[in-house]
């Protein structure tokens, strides 16, 4: 089996670490800022270096390509290199720097490869300074239109289309992502399952789907100290009951599925007067889209009338559950078992750019544990052990897949 070098891996991470820095040994790199733009100047010097050819694509998507010996499509492998406020030196930046890893590692060993291979930084994963999250690969995969997201605009009032034309890294869009033999996606779990089971590396076999509605119940405003307590409609009484109520019944619908009541909001918010109308979000996640149905009935199965109040409701949005392409787990899972690696299978709930990109392009991804599952955050944590045995696990996954024939794997 082959094996990465763990300690230029931790050098690197260590490096890009330094570009958006923050007070708590953090990361602050949001998209095409400027510490966004330290860092993919950084990063294209050291593909070039490399002698990979970087180019970009118009939603400044960058792509570093080894030449394979065969004219075939690549394997691509990476994340992102941008960061929520204050988030950590993990997310997103590792798949790429292991993918760095992966492609030195291949030339430091002199193992000649069919296939081309190829780094991708996704631009805007995050979606924390122009929204929405998984801008550039949802337009690849034709989810999002471009001339929308380049209108998107951040909390200082620039469009995401200035920030591209002064980055520096506006390329043209033929050198878009459209075909490849497999994508796969090393990233930080953001979750504590890895750590609290024991396991090194979680093989991503999809992405969790998703449902979120917006319930409200509407009564009737009135003095708080004036309206006797049997003569009034308060949407707050009322709600708490429907909470009470949709708990009991979710609970019971399946071990895995999850579920949020994340935002809240009563109107007037005054402490003396009965609201009149409470709005909240039902945010759930399950991969099987039988219990997230069961989970809409739920909701439509709601009284319409509680406490003399109105029940109403509305689907936000929903997305379905991403399976990635069963070979490419498997070529992962394999090289977790031979590198003598412990493995987990598991869904993300997190969203990531290979689910978007798995709409056309056969993908999985990796996992390395993320310490007591802490993300977003400036304490986010992995191990330069997890890490670099993630590397090791990307190394031999990519080796793999270049020994089969994908022709026959590809979609
Ligand atoms: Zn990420």
């Amino acid at each position: 089996m082959k094996k990465c070098n763990h300690q230029r891996l931790q050098q690197n991470l260590e490096l890009f670490s330094t570009y958006g820095r923050t007070t708590h040994h953090g990361v602050t790199r949001l998209s095409l800022s400027r510490e966004d733009i330290q860092a993919r100047i950084k990063f294209k010097e050291m593909c070039e270096h490399l002698g990979l050819t970087v180019t970009t694509d118009d939603m400044a998507t960058m792509y570093a390509t080894l030449p394979g010996k065969k004219s075939l499509p690549s394997i691509v492998i990476g994340s992102h290199l941008d960061s929520v406020v204050k988030g950590g030196r993990f997310d997103g930046v590792l798949g790429v720097l292991t993918a760095l890893e992966v492609v030195q590692s291949i030339q430091d060993q002199n193992l000649e490869l069919d296939y081309p291979i190829t780094i991708v930084n996704f631009t805007n994963e995050e979606g924390a300074r122009f929204e929405p999250s998984m801008m550039a690969s949802g337009v690849l995969s034709n989810k999002f239109d471009r001339v929308k997201m380049l209108q998107s605009t951040d909390n200082n009032g620039e469009t995401f289309e200035e920030a591209l034309e002064k980055s520096g890294f506006k390329g043209s869009e033929e050198n878009r992502l459209k075909e490849a033999s497999a994508y796969i996606e090393l990233h930080i779990e953001q979750g504590p399952i890895l750590e609290h089971l024991g396991h090194e590396i979680g093989v991503v076999e999809g992405v969790l789907g998703m449902v979120c509605y917006e319930i409200s119940l509407h009564g009737e405003a009135n003095h708080a100290g004036t309206t006797p307590i049997n003569m009034r409609k308060d949407a707050m009484f009322a709600t708490a009951n429907i909470i009470v109520e949709l708990q009991k019944k979710l609970k019971k619908l399946d071990d895995e599925l999850v579920y949020t009541i994340g935002r809240i909001n009563a109107y007037p918010n005054v402490h003396t007067v009965i609201p009149n109308q409470v709005t909240f979000t039902l945010e759930s996640r399950h991969k099987n889209s039988a219990v997230i149905k069961q989970v809409e009935n739920i909701i439509k199965n709601l009284p319409n009338e509680l406490e003399h109040c109105q029940l109403s409701y509305e689907k936000l949005w929903d997305r379905d559950t991403v399976v990635f392409k069963h070979d490419v787990c498997n070529v992962i899972a394999e090289a977790c078992k031979d590198l003598g690696y412990s493995a987990h299978h598991m869904y993300s709930g997190a969203g990531h750019d290979a689910q978007f990109i798995a709409s056309y392009i056969p993908s999985a991804m990796i996992f390395v544990s993320s310490s007591k599952g802490y993300s977003h955050r400036e304490d986010e944590f992995t191990s330069y052990e997890n890490c670099a045995k993630g590397a090791d696990v990307l190394l031999n996954a990519v080796l793999q897949l270049a020994k089969h024939d994908l022709g026959e794997a590809a979609i």
